[in-house]
């Protein structure tokens, strides 16, 4: 089958629910991103995008909590502690993340998530997002992005007023990182045996990885039910181990994208890009990343929006591509 053939028949499977195969996600992979047929991969996936999000681009807006060192010495992390990136820690109390929070959700964030390092305690986070939810009304859902936890702490999180998680099998785990997968696994289990929805990407991408090993991470994310889905490309930090590899081009991202909106279909709406990108937008992606605070690609705890992408470049990427923008708010 000719790619053009394969991109117009997983359009057709994504219209109708139907979920691709990993040969058929493996084959779009394969496509070269420099070449017209990506081109054509990217326009379809948009076409997608525009049915199953009712054209609608939204807002990812992420605290990194805690600025610090973590023993997980993740080799794609800032935050690892053998690399001696962190030098001094600190961590933002309930009255800052508030104070985020209400800036994020008053500019049209969908989603505000609470990231923190491996070890930060789900009790403490819980009381963090009690004190958001207690303080600032809203639609906005709370994300919270954090280490492992069971059954009965996913329900305490839901109690207190979390909607999401987000939380994935890395590339290379147990490679690159020092988890057993399946202790990664078991909290995926766990979102899934609760109220909580799942947010997954497929992160975090460098050159050094197989479309087969991309295609594998995407199928685990759908066998746990992500409803939010999509590509992060890693940074190659100074300082970390994989900080050789470079980063993948904006259009190998974009292609990736394009091939999770159409392999995901209805069953994961929401398709992000990971660092933000125009193409990425134009092919697929609906929701993009505006963070701030301790973040795991970067060498130093960030005062301000991460690389200066804000709330209203945001807005501006998805009026360029023609999406509408999710705003939580009267218009
Ligand atoms: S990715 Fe998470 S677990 Fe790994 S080093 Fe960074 S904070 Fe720790």
């Amino acid at each position: 089958m000719s790619d053009l053939d394969l991109i117009q028949r997983s359009k057709e499977k994504a219209l109708k629910g139907e979920r691709l195969n990993r040969d058929d996600i493996i084959a779009l992979l394969e496509i070269d991103p420099d070449s017209k047929d990506a081109e054509i991969l990217g326009k379809v996936a948009r076409e997608v995008a525009a049915v199953v999000t009712g054209n609608s681009g939204s807002v990812w807006a992420s605290i990194g909590v805690d600025y610090k060192k973590c023993a997980m010495n993740c080799d794609f992390c800032a935050f690892g502690r053998k690399w001696g990136i962190v030098k001094d820690e600190s961590e933002r109390d309930s009255r800052e993340i508030i104070e985020l929070v209400r800036q994020f959700v008053s500019h049209g964030a969908r989603w505000i998530t609470l990231r923190t390092t491996q070890f930060y305690g789900i009790e403490r986070l819980t009381q963090v997002v009690r004190d958001i939810r207690a303080s600032i009304p809203g639609e906005y859902q709370i994300v919270v992005n954090t280490g492992e936890f069971n059954e009965t702490e996913a329900e305490i999180l839901s109690g207190a007023g979390a909607q999401m998680v987000y939380h994935t099998i890395r590339l290379r785990e147990g490679i690159n990182t020092r988890f057993k997968p399946e202790d990664r696994i078991a909290t995926l289990a766990s979102v899934n045996s609760s109220p909580l929805d799942l947010a997954y990407l497929v992160e975090p991408v460098g050159t050094e990885h197989t479309n087969s090993e991309i295609a594998d991470v995407f199928l685990t994310a759908m066998e746990y039910n992500a409803r939010l889905c999509g590509v992060m490309a890693r940074v190659p930090l100074p300082g970390t181990p994989l900080s050789d590899y470079p980063q993948i081009s904006e259009r190998r991202h974009a292609q990736i994208v394009a091939v999770t909106r159409l392999a995901a279909g209805y069953h994961a709406p929401d398709i992000c890009a990971h660092p933000p990108s125009r193409l990425a937008v134009e092919w697929g992606a609906n929701v993009v990343v505006v963070e701030t605070g301790a973040i795991p690609r970067e060498g130093a705890d960030c005062k301000t929006e991460w690389h200066g992408f804000g709330l209203e470049t945001a807005r501006d990427y998805f009026t360029n591509a023609g999406y509408g923008f999710y705003s939580g708010r009267e218009n």
